[in-house]
């Protein structure tokens, strides 16, 4: 705890970043003076919660609003957004929103969270036709807008399928549309998951009556005054509406003269979250991260990790010290009934890093078979053959699939061996789990594979 130290702390954008960098902040230094800069109109929101809107099982869009309160040390700026920082002079400019009307504003610490904004551009024709049948899911008003056009349309395409595409096709499918999804890889979600996996997640949107089209890309979105068709493989797909899905670009572009680092338009941070410019620091979508395991940088969009870089960056903005650790792209999203989660490295990964892996998959019901209704997981771990270490989790099922990969993340972070972590002491009761979890025969199928392999690492 700071007591003496007063500190002026200006944050660039209200959303998760901003956020928990501002309570660290004031936890962090008693005399600190917060000002907060968001564009937006309106206080916070949940973007995470933007599919469930869509689908219907969250009410009203005005659900996932909420407040961030002022105090006596904390200020908000909404409707104004940044437009330029003078780091020499260690002040910024920031402008109202509709007035245009410009104001400049000093700091002793400054943390930039201003998120990032769908890619749209790199489908050809898709820009042009933005808000006349071309949407993207990133904001209340956006998704709002898909949400009425689905109420009047009866085909959707969605190109993408990483969490946002594979949770909108679904929530569209729930709207009667005839949903069509595309996505360039052959599996969805390729980072996170082995094909093995992925191929779950496309005959789950199957047998939810999604047409799915996998290792193919859309080569233009068509249509004059609105959309009307995509090309794909050399036809056309009519369709009422597309949901571009691919990925986003940092909001960074109001950076280009101050002298802070990017790459590829995400801002570069040490370990402190701190920039190339010593007082200015970057969180969440907009900031560069790290892998855990390995420190390789990484481009991961997640709630999670921004949080947890919000807090350092306001510790350390507020005069304290903390460094964060890296992220095991933890995650979970919940595609049509099923939870969908995985955490550290694939296969694949895995051995692009350089290690030697074997596998353990089981696939079972979570509870006895004597409790009626007990839904099915599949569990697969990927371990180092060499030192046993696990290194990575995938699990899908109706159940218990987050759970799961969150004690598997926990493993990977700690650098248990395979042979410690099956024998780990899980919850028992007939009407939430198994005597014998899931996790533990995954784990013991690696340990059996490992001995026949004759590893030294099970002892
Ligand atoms: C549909 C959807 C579902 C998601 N689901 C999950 C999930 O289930 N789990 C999970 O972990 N993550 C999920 N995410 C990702 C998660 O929401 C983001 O990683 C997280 O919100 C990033 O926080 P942030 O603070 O970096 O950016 P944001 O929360 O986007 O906040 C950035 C803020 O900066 C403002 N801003 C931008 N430019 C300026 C400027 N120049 N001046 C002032 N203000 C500015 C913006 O208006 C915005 O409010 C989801 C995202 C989406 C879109």
């Amino acid at each position: 705890l700071i007591e003496n130290e007063s500190k002026n702390i200006v944050i660039l954008g209200l959303g998760t970043g901003g956020m928990y960098a501002s309570k660290a902040a004031s936890i962090t230094n008693r005399n600190a003076r917060i000002t907060i800069i968001e564009q937006r109109d309106y206080d916070m929101f949940s973007p995470c919660g933007l599919p469930y809107a869509i689908e219907g099982s969250v009410k009203n869009f005005e659900e996932l609003k909420y407040t961030f309160p002022t105090s006596k040390r904390l200020q908000k700026f909404l409707s104004h957004k940044a437009v330029e920082i003078d780091s020499e002079n260690k002040s910024l400019t920031i402008e109202e929103v509709g007035t245009g009307r410009i104001r400049d504003l000093d700091y002793d610490s400054l943390i930039i969270a201003t998120g990032s904004s769908p890619l749209v551009s790199p489908i050809p024709g898709a820009e042009k036709l933005l808000g006349r049948g071309v949407h993207i899911i990133s904001t209340i008003e956006n998704s709002e807008a898909l949400k009425q056009a689905a109420v009047h349309s009866e085909k959707a395409v969605i190109i993408g399928a990483g969490a946002t595409g594979l949770e909108s096709a679904v929530a569209l499918r729930e709207l009667g549309l005839e949903v069509v999804i595309i996505q360039r890889s052959e599996t969805p979600l390729r980072r996170s998951f082995d094909p093995d996996m992925g191929k779950m997640i496309i005959e789950l949107l199957r047998s939810k009556g999604v047409t799915t089209f996998f290792g193919d890309s859309v080569e233009r979105v068509n249509g004059e005054e609105r959309v009307d068709s995509v090309s794909f493989k050399g036809e056309s797909i009519q369709t009422d509406l597309v949901v571009v899905a691919i990925g986003n670009k940092p909001n960074t572009g109001f950076l280009s003269q101050s002298g802070i680092k990017t790459t590829r338009g995400a801002i570069v941070t040490d370990m402190r979250m701190e920039t190339n410019l010593r007082g200015i620091f970057a969180v969440g979508d907009c900031a560069c991260t790290f892998f855990h395991l390995d420190k390789e940088s990484i481009k991961i969009e997640l709630a999670t990790v921004t949080k947890e870089q919000g807090l350092v960056a306001g510790t350390n903005a507020a005069g304290g010290s903390m460094e964060y650790g890296g992220t095991l792209g933890t995650f979970v999203s919940y595609v049509g009934g099923l939870e969908v989660a995985a955490t550290g490295y694939n296969s694949m990964v895995a051995m692009k890093r350089g290690y030697e892996i074997i596998t353990g998959k089981s696939r079972m019901k979570v509870k006895p078979k004597y409790i009626p209704g007990a839904g099915e997981v599949t569990v697969k771990l990927v371990v180092d053959s060499k030192s046993g270490v696990v290194l990575g989790a995938q699990a899908i099922g109706e159940e218990g699939a987050a759970w799961r990969v969150n004690v598997a993340a926990l493993a990977i972070k700690k650098r248990v061996n395979v042979c410690e972590f099956s024998s780990i002491e899980l919850a028992y009761c007939p009407p939430i789990s198994d005597l014998i979890d899931p996790l533990h025969t995954a784990a013991n199928i690696v340990k059996r594979r490992l001995a026949r392999a004759g590893s030294r690492a099970q002892f």
